[in-house]
């Protein structure tokens, strides 16, 4: 995804949507690792013995900055089809 939206960029076309589809699922993969690890390391991954604390209030505050989740969604949900309706596709690198 990150790929094909600088591929984009560097063509001096508008990446917005792409932005905003890496910008969901950025933060939702990082947000579910971490959470992986927390839950192997059981109570130690939310002590402050460890940075998965502090990792896990990172990934979740990634969620929420530079637009919160639902409004980059709304952008894509309105972007997408707009596409279709002039006679273009989406690809979205995946
Ligand atoms: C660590 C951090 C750093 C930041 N740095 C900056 C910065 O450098 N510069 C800057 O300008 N801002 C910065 N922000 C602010 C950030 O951009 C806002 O927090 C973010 O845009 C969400 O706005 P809000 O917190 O006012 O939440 P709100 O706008 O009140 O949203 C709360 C919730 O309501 C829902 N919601 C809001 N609007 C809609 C909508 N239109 N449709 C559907 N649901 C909606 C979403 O679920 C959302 O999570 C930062 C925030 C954090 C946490």
């Amino acid at each position: 995804m990150t790929i094909r939206c600088a591929e984009i960029m560097e063509q001096g076309l508008d990446a917005r949507t792409d932005i905003s589809a890496i910008k969901i699922a950025v933060p939702a993969a990082m947000h579910r690792v971490v959470d992986r690890a927390i839950q192997v390391h059981g109570a130690l991954g939310v002590s402050s013995e460890i940075p998965l604390e502090g990792m896990y209030r990172g990934a979740r505050t990634l969620r929420l900055a530079d637009g919160p989740d639902e409004v980059h969604k709304i952008l894509i949900a309105k972007n997408v089809p707009s596409a279709y309706r002039n006679g273009e596709s989406w690809d979205f690198g995946l």
